[in-house]
């Protein structure tokens, strides 16, 4: 059994609120929002962060991006507009190593970032 949460989630093992699915990709609420919708869109298949996505991932991370859109339109907050955001590695923030695009609407959002 893999230890990486998303990939768990992707299996049906741990639950999440599911916003949509398609044949590569998952959207699904985050546990601990940061703005009033927070949704996170995860490939199905493992990459731990954008610095080992690789040419072959481009039609992968062109689907993550849309379907990003499309969640934001579900959610909801498409029309005032959202932020989306990938962190990468330790310096950028990540936490989970499988690439997620967070999607934060509901709320201004400021720049730069902190
Ligand atoms: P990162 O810090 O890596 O950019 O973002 C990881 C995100 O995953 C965090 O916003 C965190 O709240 C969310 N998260 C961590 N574990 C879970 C989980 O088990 N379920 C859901 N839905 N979100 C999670
Ligand atoms: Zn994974």
């Amino acid at each position: 059994m893999t230890d990486c949460i998303f990939c768990r989630i992707v299996a049906g093992e741990i639950p999440a609120k599911l916003i949509l699915e398609t044949e590569n990709v998952v959207a699904f609420h985050d546990l601990n929002p940061v703005a009033p919708q927070h949704a996170l869109v995860i490939p199905r298949r493992h990459i731990a962060t954008l610095d080992d996505a690789t040419d072959e991932d481009r039609e992968l991370l062109g689907q993550l991006m849309l379907a990003g859109a499309e969640a934001a339109r579900l959610l909801g907050c498409a029309e005032n507009g959202y932020r989306t955001v990938m962190n990468c590695k330790e310096s950028g923030g990540q936490s989970v190593y499988h690439i997620h695009l967070h999607v934060l609407g509901g709320r201004p959002f400021s720049w730069p970032p902190g």
